[in-house]
């Protein structure tokens, strides 16, 4: 059953217009302000428990996707469904299971946690808000989301500069974990970490998975991060999705040449002997997205039809969807 369910999501950002086009309105000109289509019609489900890698090059729209999903940006058109109901992003037409159960951790952990308060209060503050804890249950609470979380409990009353950069992730998971949630949103939630600390805080995404039966969506822009903490994986490029398939399959029989190009890129113990090919050329500016496949300009298999139709996702193996010109 599927707890999340995106659908033709889309995202458009208005720019603030220039001088010079500012002139050119007051004198009658008919001068549209820059759009940048962030998320282009994305439709997406994901299981209850299941985990979702999202992996993409910085720039191509998943944060945005990933907050949609977590109902901190409104669509622009299309829907967002959590458990069969849509997400409302108004706090005040939220419900209240939808603001606890669905939670969202960030890739910058200082940013994200209040420099001014005591751990104890960035953990505890939210469920007791919402009524999830009693206040003389709520130090009890703190320790126990703490110890989850791989932290000591005795660090509960000190501020976040006097952690480290894992340790302070580990904060945002123990704050995520108090809420009682059951879909968790990771935007690049080891990105800022050393490769050793990232390690940790992987093992403790898979074992809080495991014992607390989570879904996540799971965002990077490393496929070896999502790869072994991920069932399915999804590959987004300049607002679309471009292939999206069970983790074996991505790994094992990428169909998309982006996949496969991002897949050249990853360096694994077996491959760092291999030369380092890179993609060629760099993710087209999404103001002025290249016509038919968005991909075109850097492909290696690019054709004239590329430049001219886009590829719609096709079912090219049980599950695995690929949109590519190549597949007939
Ligand atoms: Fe390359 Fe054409 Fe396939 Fe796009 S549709 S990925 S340009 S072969």
């Amino acid at each position: 059953m599927n707890l999340v369910s995106l659908d033709s999501l889309t995202k458009v950002f208005t720019l603030p217009m220039g001088m010079e086009a500012r002139l050119a309105r007051l004198m009658g000109a008919k001068v549209q302000a820059p759009q940048v289509h962030a998320v282009n019609g994305i439709s997406l489900d994901i299981a209850r428990g299941e985990v979702l890698g999202l992996v993409g090059e910085s720039g191509c729209g998943k944060s945005t996707l990933a907050r949609l999903t977590a109902g901190i940006h409104a669509p622009t058109s299309g829907t967002v469904r959590y458990r069969g109901k849509p997400v409302a992003v108004q706090r005040g037409n939220r419900e209240v299971k939808q603001i606890t159960e669905v939670q969202m951790i960030f890739q910058d952990p200082y940013a994200s946690l209040n420099p001014r308060h005591r751990i104890s209060r960035i953990i505890g503050q939210g469920p007791l808000f919402h009524g999830l804890v009693s206040r003389e249950n709520l130090d009890d609470y703190v320790c126990e989301m703490m110890e989850s979380a791989g932290l000591d409990p005795s660090y509960r009353f000190r501020y976040p500069h006097q952690f480290s950069g894992g340790q302070r992730q580990r904060i945002g998971i123990a704050r995520a974990l108090a809420m009682k949630p059951e879909f968790i949103v990771c935007d690049e939630a080891v990105a800022a970490l050393d490769v050793s600390i990232q390690a940790q805080v992987l093992n403790l995404f898979m074992e809080l998975r495991e014992r607390l039966q989570l879904t996540y969506l799971f965002v990077s822009h490393d496929l070896s991060v999502v790869k072994h903490l991920s069932d399915r994986v999804a590959i987004m490029y300049l607002g679309k999705i471009v292939e999206v398939a069970p983790v074996d399959a991505i790994y094992l029989e990428a169909n998309h040449p982006y996949t496969r190009a991002l897949l050249g890129n990853m360096l694994t113990l077996q491959s760092r002997r291999k030369t380092f090919v890179p993609i060629k050329g760099e993710i087209p500016s999404p103001l002025q997205p290249p016509s038919g496949c968005k991909f075109h300009p850097r492909c290696p298999h690019a054709m004239t039809r590329c430049a001219e139709e886009e590829p719609t996702l096709k079912e090219i193996a049980p599950r695995h969807f690929s949109a590519c010109h190549l597949n007939g």
